[in-house]
């Protein structure tokens, strides 16, 4: 390594500035060198870098990203190993969302993780969550936020890893981030600190309690670069393989004439509701696939 070059991660970047922090959470405000603009690399929020730091005010520069082990599109961050998705009794779970954002983790190639918050109001539905996502080897946890239960099992699973956090408005992201790293977020503010009303909202990586999570304001959704070949598709249900001898091959499992998935499902084995939503997942990738050079 270089004299002087810093190892980092880069946890903002707004307008040009990127602010990267060392192992012991220091911060340095950089620039990227003029030669990222002419290789077409743009950092990210994630990366881990080598940077040379400023000398009193001064900005430093901002030198080398390293490789990537995954990198979105939207929101636009590098490195995340775990997915937390999030859904809870109250409002009323979105799994079509849920099994939109698993797809994602696992064309992203990043691990996923189910967790059904605000259990002390309901108690049903985390067994009716396990059991439609028995076969799909999601591990699924039961959390509340507000009495502390699987918090720590939760902290201990996203120890060392680069989270994020997904799921739909009011399930409690926020309140959970605070019991997991002891911060004092007001709730549904989760997206919103450290940001005035009017400036753009990037994503963030937040360093807290021992843990590192995006705060990725205002999405729920990840878009990857590129369109999904409907034949991939399937590859992300594990609940399918092993289902080999469908009629037609290659067989999407789309209702077809003895398709050994379907038949599953007619059987019981494979849930029928997770099943109905893949069918609708894979209408509008097809759909994508269609149009995607258009
Ligand atoms: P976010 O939009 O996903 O960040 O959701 P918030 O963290 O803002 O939480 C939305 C509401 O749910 C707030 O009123 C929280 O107090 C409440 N809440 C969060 N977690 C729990 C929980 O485990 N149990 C109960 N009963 N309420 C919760
Ligand atoms: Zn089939």
């Amino acid at each position: 390594m270089t004299e002087g070059r810093i190892r980092g991660r880069l946890i903002r970047g707004v307008g040009g500035l990127y602010t990267a922090a060392d192992d012991t959470g220091a911060e340095y405000v950089l620039r990227a060198r003029g030669r990222f603009r002419i290789e077409g690399i743009t950092p990210l929020v994630g990366d881990l870098v080598l940077f040379t730091p400023g000398r009193g005010e001064e900005h430093g520069w901002l030198e080398e990203c390293l490789p990537r082990t995954s990198r979105l599109v939207r929101p636009p961050v590098a490195n995340i190993s775990l997915l937390v998705i999030v859904i809870a009794a109250e409002p009323s779970p979105d799994l079509l969302l849920v099994d939109r954002l698993l797809v994602s983790a696992g064309q992203s190639g990043f691990s996923a993780l189910l967790c059904v918050n605000k259990c002390d109001l309901d108690r049903s539905l985390l067994p009716r969550i396990r059991k439609q996502y028995a076969l799909s080897e999601v591990s699924v946890c039961g959390l509340s936020a507000l009495t502390g239960e699987g918090i720590p099992a939760l902290r201990e699973r996203m120890e060392g890893e680069i989270c994020c956090m997904a799921g739909q408005s009011a399930v409690g992201k926020s309140t959970l981030l605070n019991a997991l790293c002891g911060l004092r977020l007001k709730t549904g503010e989760l997206s919103k600190i450290r940001r005035g009303k009017h400036t753009t909202r990037h994503a963030e990586l937040l360093e807290a309690g021992g843990l590192s999570v995006l705060d990725t304001p205002g999405f729920s959704l990840l878009k990857l670069d590129g369109a999904m070949e409907p034949e991939a598709l399937r590859e992300l249900y594990p609940e399918f393989t092993g289902s080999g001898g469908c009629r037609f091959s290659p067989c999407l499992h789309d209702r077809e004439p003895d398709c050994v998935v379907h038949a599953a499902v007619e059987r019981g084995e494979i849930d029928a509701d997770r099943y109905e939503r893949y069918r609708l997942l894979l209408a509008e990738v097809r759909e994508t696939w269609k149009g995607r050079y258009g």
